[in-house]
């Protein structure tokens, strides 16, 4: 059995792994795709100490520091059940697999992170990565003083607007129902500001370009038109979902699917953390996921020594 069991490979749960083993006791990783969302990254410029560096570039690194430690790696591993062990530690939590397989532990740290909600249009895939971008704290700065769409007007949307109205040329709002969904205070502050443009009961249809992206086409809900917007890039903002679905019924989650923590990453259930995008903490980044991983992994280790093995 472990003392530590985590469940993906991203840099939560490879902060977490590193943290865990350092403790020297048992631990084990079990990911979908070691690296997670790091590897579909091309330019990654936050990572702070690291200038400027690219997603598989980092998750090399990241393989490598993890395999300094004794930690049993299983890669390309699908969990898709956890059984909580008992409170006071008498019994052990069990993680089955897809493929069959249950692992035992003591701990777990749920570290299964997210992925971006996409719109489905042609186009979107094709130019993701050369226009088509998910992310303003992380790629807003590629689009300096050039045109750029938001898709989506909840809070997130009208947020990433803001945000990108202060540093690229100008920005266009574009919400597929009659009205933004964002905190009136957000829809102020977005309406006062002289280089965005709000376009509503907007469905976006198409991503244009050749080589990078030069447009969009939405359909106008209201007159059944189709109109064309040119610029250099699009940001998709209309939700972010966790990886949490097997976790239903088992640990309490948001209503967004996010598992519920608290500052420590223990989750509703004693003996599980969870760590990184899959949860309720604020700001889904690299650095943040890899400081609450850390976090995990300590908080395991602090529950490891108040219960006794069984
Ligand atoms: P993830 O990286 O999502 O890793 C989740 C892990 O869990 C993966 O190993 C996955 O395979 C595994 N997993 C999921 N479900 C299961 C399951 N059922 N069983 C087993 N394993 C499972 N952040 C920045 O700070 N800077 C950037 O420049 C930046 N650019 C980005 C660009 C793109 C295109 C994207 C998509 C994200 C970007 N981010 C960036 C965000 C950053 O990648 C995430 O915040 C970070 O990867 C979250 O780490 P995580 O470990 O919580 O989750």
């Amino acid at each position: 059995a472990y003392d530590v069991l985590i469940v993906g490979g991203g840099p939560a749960g490879a902060a977490a792994a590193i943290y865990a083993a350092r403790k020297g006791i048992r631990t084990g990783i079990v990911a979908e795709r070691f690296g997670g969302q790091v590897m579909d990254t091309l330019a990654i410029e936050n990572f702070i100490s690291v200038k400027a560096t690219e997603g598989p570039k980092l998750v090399m690194a990241l393989e490598e520091h993890v395999k300094e430690y004794e930690v049993d790696v299983m890669n390309l591993q699908r969990v898709v059940k956890l059984v909580p062990g008992s409170e006071d530690g008498s019994q052990l939590a069990e993680v089955h697999l897809e493929n069959g397989a249950a692992l035992k532990t003591r701990t777990v740290i749920i570290a299964t992170g997210a992925r971006w909600r996409e719109m489905n249009v042609p186009g979107e895939q094709e130019f993701r990565g050369k226009g088509v971008a998910y992310c303003p704290h992380c790629d807003g700065p590629l689009f300096k003083g050039k045109r750029v769409a938001v898709i989506g007007g909840g809070n997130s949307g009208v947020e990433a607007a803001i945000d990108l109205a202060g540093i690229v040329g100008h920005v266009t709002l574009l919400e597929f129902d009659h009205d933004l969904r964002a905190d009136a205070v957000l829809q102020r502050k977005l309406y006062s500001l002289p280089n965005v443009s709000v376009l509503k009961s907007a469905q976006t249809t198409e991503v244009t370009g050749t080589e990078k992206v030069n447009g969009l086409v939405y359909k106008d809900r209201t007159s059944g038109e189709a109109h064309r917007l040119e610029l250099e890039g699009i940001f998709v903002q209309i939700g972010l979902l966790p990886n949490t679905d097997f976790l239903k019924g088992t640990l309490d989650l948001s209503r967004f699917g996010e598992v519920i923590i608290d500052p420590r990453t223990q989750t509703s259930v004693a003996g599980v953390f969870a760590a990184g995008d899959c949860t309720t903490v604020p700001y889904k980044q690299i650095v943040i996921a890899m400081g609450e991983g850390s976090k995990a992994a300590l908080s395991a280790f602090d529950h490891l020594i108040r219960t006794s093995a069984p």
